[in-house]
């Protein structure tokens, strides 16, 4: 059973006037069909551009992968002719923005973009692809699709416009949706709504999904699993439930605890102190020790790999039992997952 996409030593730089920018360094991560990952990090921690660069935005220059793998069932694109990635990037991975009207053709009706999929990729008939653009528009749940399929975008509302790319997405059944923020711009409620039905057509379609997220709310009751990413390196993952309930990285703590909660109204929320790195010039040894509570000497001098995660729990004298799927990049993740 191999995954469906696996990204491997991953390294992305943009060489800018004013230096190199390591945007990405060394990510790793898997997804299989029917699968949810959640990668969650604040902007310019390298989630967005990893995934621009499993998509085959960041071809062109100035965006540049010096070194890793994208392993799309099996085979590395990286290394495959021009036409083949294309043919994979066209029909087997789609992808859904957070904005829906600057994606979609303000003067085109959603009906036409739509039915474009199946008339560009399946070359089918105007008549017979129109037909298909109401099916999806269905599919999604937008009301009244047969009369609706000729308005233009602005004529819906942003959780409609966000449904229409979500029905783009669908349209040619890929393999691989990866959704970046895909209900950022839209108010809780509809938030909800369009996270549900992304989880429900992802579970009907047996698709793998990557939803990238800065919002760790989001994503707890749809994801699998999560990696937390910052300075273009992933610095935690585990199961999702794990991750709420037994954090192994002051980063991902730090998140957690500025998260508003219902039980702690009135307190003050914790906020993490100072910013992201510039990419130009990340800190040696751990890139989070500038701010983080926890940091020490070490973490100055040394830049932790990302290690496996045993139970803090195990009985003294029994082997530490393995958790699978949990892996940190800090020296004390075993204080920080006892939270001492
Ligand atoms: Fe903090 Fe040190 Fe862990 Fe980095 S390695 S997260 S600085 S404790
Ligand atoms: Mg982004």
């Amino acid at each position: 059973n191999e995954p469906l996409l696996e990204v491997r030593d991953l390294h992305v730089e943009f060489h800018t006037r004013d230096g190199v920018v390591k945007a990405v360094n060394g990510v790793d991560y898997s997804v299989n069909a029917g699968e949810t990952l959640a990668v969650l990090g604040e902007s310019g921690s390298g989630k967005s551009v990893t995934a621009q660069a499993v998509m085959g935005i960041l071809d062109m220059p100035p965006g540049h992968i010096p070194r890793g793998e994208i392993v799309f069932r099996g085979r590395d694109m990286l290394r495959m002719s021009g036409e083949e990635r294309r043919r994979i990037r066209g029909a087997q991975l789609a992808m859904i923005f957070q904005d829906a009207l600057s994606s979609l053709n303000p003067v085109l009706s959603v009906g036409f973009q739509l039915g474009e999929m199946f008339r560009v990729h399946q070359g089918l008939s105007r008549k017979d692809s129109r037909a298909r653009a109401i099916e999806l528009m269905d599919r999604v749940r937008i009301p009244a699709a047969r009369e609706r399929v000729g308005d233009f975008p602005h004529q819906f509302s942003g959780g409609m416009r966000q449904r229409i790319m979500i029905a783009m997405a669908l349209a040619l059944e890929p393999d691989l949706i990866i959704a970046d923020e895909p209900t950022t711009a839209l108010d809780v409620t509809v938030q909800a709504q369009v996270m549900e039905l992304l989880a429900e057509l992802q579970r009907e379609y047996n698709m793998g999904l990557i939803l990238i997220t800065h919002d760790l709310g989001v994503v707890a009751d749809v994801a699998d699993k999560i990696a937390v990413m910052y300075a273009g390196r992933i610095v935690e993952t585990a199961p999702v439930h794990e991750l709420y309930k037994r954090p192994a990285h002051p980063y991902t703590r730090g998140l957690l605890d500025s998260i508003p909660r219902l039980d702690h109204k009135g307190k003050e929320l914790y906020a993490i102190k100072g910013l992201p790195p510039n990419l130009l010039r990340i800190p040696p040894g751990c890139p989070f020790h500038p701010r983080c509570p926890r940091a020490r000497d070490v973490c100055v001098a040394e830049d932790p790999p990302l290690l496996r995660v045993t139970d803090p729990d195990t009985p003294p004298g029994e082997p530490e039992a393995e958790l699978p799927g949990r892996r940190s990049a800090c020296h004390f993740w075993r204080e920080t997952i006892r939270d001492e």
